[in-house]
């Protein structure tokens, strides 16, 4: 029975008795009650009172393409009628699995052939811990067990991919992180390094894993993991010397190196994966997200050559996969969202163009009063606010935490029709990859409305 003549209201009340959101607190979800989104295209939402709101943060950093992309609705509409699903276990495959495996291998860094899929970035991250260990198992060092993330990292939110994150909220819950797993300090310079340069900075954060490894016996480290630039952490871009450095320090110890390009592969950072804009060359990569850009689920894991040489020579049975490994129709999706990004040279767009544009017109809100330190990669930007800026101190100081800063500016973000992230005092967008020049200027309009409400 259709129920699409509720009032919101009713969808709110609905929404309420049954839907136990994520990341939410059910209670007060229940309270305000949510914004329902009915309908999208480019870059623009509506919500159910039909107000138009521009996505600063394509979906979950996930709509790299922008909405109502007509060759990922119909590739998805043809697959479903030829094959909507089966299986990639027990000697079995279907046509876009195998095809997409080699679009991937094909945009990848040199080196990575191989693919294992799964249905998400969480379980992309639960497969490199138990491909890892494997790993080691099959080389004879069994004992290299622990995997070293970072705090405030984010890889998901299973047992595995929240205990790899740094996230103190998520190991309060929950018993986690689960054994052999460690963290290092996150390179955030704003926060830990403004006595010494940027380039300082990035060598001394590595340094950390050093230490760590050190502290743990090397022969005891599996594997380093990090976002190149982290996402949910608040947009914390590293200083450029930092991934060389944990690069060198990996090669040191044989320890395995593992990029989660869950938000930064497929263009967001204006190359096919992070770790090429941040120079460093990974073992194993994790992906999702724009894979497919949100339109359906679908993650995985790209294999390098040291660790898949092993695996297939030497491992036998690898007892691991997903029911939707390779689902056909998520498949299908992300070879027609792939062929888009190449055809539209949307990569070279986010380097060449509208990367740098917005690097620039997030650097000119360095002058408003409330903001201490803007950053940019790509496609994703945060800006920090502070108080009590001087010519002295342009970086100003934090707020008091039970100010929450960062919700209030939220707050008129909504009202204003944009969507932009807070984490704590940092207020972060990582828009569609598709954005022109024009939108930019839009967006920033909004932002900077917001920022003087805000103050
Ligand atoms: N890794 C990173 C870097 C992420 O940002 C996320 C999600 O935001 C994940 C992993 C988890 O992906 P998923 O939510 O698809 O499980």
């Amino acid at each position: 029975m259709s129920k699409s003549n509720r009032t919101t209201q009713e969808w709110q009340a609905a929404d309420a008795r049954h839907f136990l959101h994520p990341f939410t607190d059910f209670k007060g979800l229940a309270a305000k009650g949510s914004r329902i989104i009915s309908k999208a295209d480019n870059i623009y939402l509506w919500d159910s009172e039909g107000h138009k709101i521009l996505d600063g943060m394509s979906g979950l950093w996930c709509v790299n393409v922008g909405y109502g992309q007509q060759s990922l609705i119909e590739a998805a509409a043809k697959q479903m009628a030829e094959l909507p699903f089966y299986n990639a276990f027990f000697q079995t495959a279907t046509m876009p699995a195998i095809e997409l495996a080699e679009v991937l291998a094909e945009i990848s860094p040199p080196g990575f052939e191989h693919v294992f899929f799964t249905g998400s970035g969480s379980e992309g991250n639960d497969t490199i811990v138990r491909m890892v260990r494997r790993y080691w198992d099959l080389k004879g060092s069994p004992e290299r067990q622990i995997i070293i993330g970072r705090i405030n990292g984010y890889h998901g939110s299973t047992m595995a991919g929240a205990s790899l994150g740094g996230m103190s909220g998520m190991h309060a819950q929950g018993g986690l992180p689960i054994p052999n797993i460690s963290h290092i300090e996150q390179p955030h310079w704003f926060e830990h390094g403004q006595d010494m340069s940027r380039e300082d900075f990035g060598l001394k954060a590595a340094g950390w894993l050093e230490e760590k490894i050190l502290a743990l016996g090397a022969d005891k480290v599996a594997a380093f993991i990090g976002e190149p630039v982290q996402g949910a952490g608040g947009v914390i871009v590293p200083p450029s010397t930092y991934w060389p450095e944990i690069q060198r320090i990996c090669d040191k110890y044989g320890i395995l190196l593992v990029s989660d390009e869950v938000i930064c592969g497929f263009g967001r950072t204006g190359n096919w994966f992070g770790c090429e804009t941040m120079g460093f060359k990974p073992d194993l990569m994790t992906f999702a997200k724009g894979v497919s850009s949100g339109y359906i689920p679908l993650g995985g894991v790209l294999v390098g050559a040291r660790v898949a040489k092993v695996l297939i020579e030497e491992g036998g049975e690898f007892n691991h996969g997903f029911t939707y490994s390779g689902h056909p129709t998520a498949c299908a999706v992300a070879l027609a969202n792939l062929k888009l990004l190449r055809e539209q040279h949307v990569v070279e767009h986010v380097r060449d163009d509208i990367g740098p544009y917005l690097a620039q017109r997030f650097a000119e809100l360095n002058e408003h009063p409330l903001v201490g330190e803007t950053q940019s990669c790509g496609m994703m930007a945060a800006l920090q606010l502070v108080k009590g800026k001087t010519p002295d101190k342009p970086t100003g100081t934090a707020f008091a935490s039970e100010l929450e800063v960062g919700m209030i500016c939220r707050k008129y973000c909504f009202a204003n029709g944009l969507i932009m992230r807070a984490v704590g005092d940092r207020m972060i967008v990582a828009p569609p990859l598709v954005m022109t020049r024009t939108q930019i200027d839009e967006m920033m309009g909004l932002i900077r409305r917001c920022l003087d409400q805000t103050w």
